[in-house]
């Protein structure tokens, strides 16, 4: 059973009753999936290698974090030599950044060795530590460079190439951010967040400075109410609460905490009723909430801001520290590769819904790196006409239409979101509605009435999320596909081709939405999980017993699982740990 298939038995029962004794059961028991992922049928194995005429073919996996290590584990065919460029040996359970930045969880409990992880796998993994410089598409190779000062650069040619390497924070290029600001991203970023909350408190403790520079050296900026941003201010108060205000009582007035959000609400793409119920809590817990506010400058003692609207009013005021958390922008070595396959006037790298890169052959991109291109369907239509037109009549009957229907809303998921919206069952209510009154067995449609019928269809479409989630679920995809190609290269599996004859190799990519949480701090927390009963949306005290159970259960192995319940033990026992090392 996949984690997140078991993630969602593991917490049916929290919802209505979270109890810690159930937690920790469920911990305990999903730890034990952990061997699950090892290639154990061996008589297949001997038989494809030992085959007189085989060679295994070369994957090379740029990046290990959420995609690129989830397409590892779940890559288990034996006929691959895997090659692994990473500039780091790690994997991070990223959503856990935010609590290590305060010490809620420590570093080294989030994190896995990759090696460890495709140690199963036997011996045919290289892993390098170094960083991609550039991709050569012509010439099947990327170029790379160790970051250990090792012996300069080197190239590793490729039969498949797997770009993971995510993306990098986006400070919009304004100016100052790159130099000031702390950023969230990396175990690194966090760890220096934590020490340098450290050294404001032990600053404002000097006896040099006045109380004027106590509160400048003690106001946390946070620009960015997104989930990552909103959780670090969350956390960073309940840090300030619970624990510095004890171990520094003579300066825990002069502490400012300032969330700043260009958008007229925080956590804006959660329901209406999470933003409103974060925005009283932070408004409660004496958290300054700026929206509709945009930084425009930032120096080392001063952040500019200016108001979105009552006329563009310009502010500045000082800060003792500042978290940049605006979102994700591409890195300069996909930039460069983007202009090499010709997308250099895209933003994101673009891949088809089967995450293979437009414009080459045999590379495919995943996670925070690339979007999917969803195919519009105005762009197909003629075609879409003539492939369900099969007596070539001109007109497209009911039963032409149901011939096809499977395929195309594979082929077009826009269209299936559009008829939900409408309340519609069928593609064949859209032919109905489009003709009026007609009798639905008896409606027809030519290529005009056709093309009416689906206009609007391509409005639903949706890029997906940069999250872990999408990524992990594309790197599970994309192994998958690898695991039977040979086999869906004989039985196509994926919906009829529309320009062409057959059919796909594959089916599409399609992305299932688990649900997704908002820590609140003060032992609150917010989500949005379709799988629970009603609409959805759970939010307070017991939905961070959920969350607890969920962060668990989401962990990369049972050592991490039974490291960060312990941290959060630890945590409850003797509060968070303010050291400055
Ligand atoms: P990453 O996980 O960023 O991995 C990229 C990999 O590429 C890394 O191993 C990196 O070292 C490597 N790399 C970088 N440059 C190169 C190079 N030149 N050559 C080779 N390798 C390279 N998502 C959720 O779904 N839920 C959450 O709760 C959540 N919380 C988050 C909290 C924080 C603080 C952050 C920063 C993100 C959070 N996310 C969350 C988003 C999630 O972490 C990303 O969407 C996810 O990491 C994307 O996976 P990825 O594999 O594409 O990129
Ligand atoms: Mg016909």
């Amino acid at each position: 059973m996949s984690y997140n298939a078991f993630f969602e038995k593991a917490s049916r029962p929290f919802r209505n009753y979270p109890k810690l004794s159930t937690v920790l059961v469920i911990v305990t028991v999903v730890g034990s999936g952990k061997g699950l992922l090892a290639y154990s049928d061996a008589k297949e194995y001997n038989a494809i290698v030992s085959a007189p005429d085989f060679k295994k073919k070369k994957v090379v996996v740029l990046g290990t974090g959420w995609a690129g290590t989830s397409f590892l584990k779940q890559l288990k065919h034996p006929s691959y030599d895997i090659e692994i460029i990473s500039p780091r040996n790690y994997f991070a359970f990223t959503p856990l950044l935010p609590s290590v930045t305060v010490g809620t969880v420590e570093a080294r409990s989030i994190v896995e060795p990759i090696r460890k992880i495709v140690r199963k796998k036997g011996s045919n993994v290289v892993l390098q530590e170094a960083e991609c410089l550039s991709i050569d598409p012509v010439n099947k190779k990327v170029n790379c460079r160790s970051t250990l000062n090792g012996k300069g650069e080197f190239s590793v040619e490729y039969d498949y190439l797997v770009i993971a390497m995510g993306a990098q924070s986006n400070t919009f290029n304004i100016p100052g951010v790159e130099e000031n600001a702390h950023f969230l991203k990396e175990v690194e970023d966090a760890l220096k967040i934590r020490r340098s909350i450290t050294d404001c408190f032990e600053k404002a403790a000097l006896s040099t400075f006045t109380d004027e520079e106590r509160k400048k050296i003690l106001h946390f900026v946070i620009v960015g109410g997104g989930p990552t941003g909103v959780e670090f201010a969350a956390e960073l108060h309940d840090y300030v609460h619970d624990d510095l205000g004890r171990l520094y009582p003579t300066v825990k007035d002069f502490v400012k905490i300032t969330l700043l959000e260009a958008t007229d609400h925080i956590l804006n793409m959660f329901d209406k009723r999470i933003t409103e119920f974060a925005e009283k809590k932070f408004q409660r817990d004496g958290i300054d909430l700026k929206t509709g506010s945009m930084v425009t400058k930032v120096t080392d003692t001063e952040i500019t801001t200016k108001a979105l609207k009552n006329g563009g009013e310009v502010t500045s005021f000082p800060y003792g520290m500042m978290v940049w958390s605006t979102g994700i922008g591409t890195r300069p070595v996909i930039r460069d590769f983007m202009s090499k396959v010709g997308q250099a006037n895209r933003r994101v790298l673009g891949t088809d819904e089967w995450l293979r890169v437009e414009g080459t052959r045999d590379i495919y991109a995943l996670g925070d790196c690339a979007t999917i291109v969803q195919r519009k369907v105005m762009e197909d239509i003629t075609e879409i006409f003539q492939k369900a037109d099969k007596d070539n009549s001109g007109t497209l009957t009911v039963k032409e239409m149901q011939e096809v229907v499977k395929d195309v809303l594979e082929r077009y998921p826009q269209i299936e979101i559009y008829l939900k919206n409408k309340k519609m069952k069928s593609i064949v209510d859209l032919m109905k509605d489009t003709k009026g009154d007609a009798k639905k067995e008896a409606v027809e449609l030519n290529i005009e009435e056709f093309r009416s019928a689906l206009s609007e269809v391509d409005t639903q479409m949706k890029n997906l999320p940069p999250t872990a989630q999408v990524a992990d679920q594309q790197g599970r995809y994309l192994a998958d596909c690898f695991n039977r190609m040979d086999k869906c290269e004989k039985t196509p599996e994926g919906p009829i081709r529309i320009r062409q004859d057959g059919r796909h190799r594959f089916k599409p990519f399609r992305y299932k939405h688990l649900g997704q949480f908002a820590p609140l701090g003060g032992e609150q927390a917010a989500a949005q999980i379709p799988q629970l009963p009603g609409d959805g949306v759970s939010i307070g005290h017991s939905t961070q017993w959920l969350w607890y159970s969920a962060y668990a259960s989401m962990q990369i192995s049972a050592r991490t699982r039974a490291v960060v319940v312990g941290d959060w033990i630890r945590r409850f026992m003797w509060g968070r740990d303010s050291s400055g090392i």
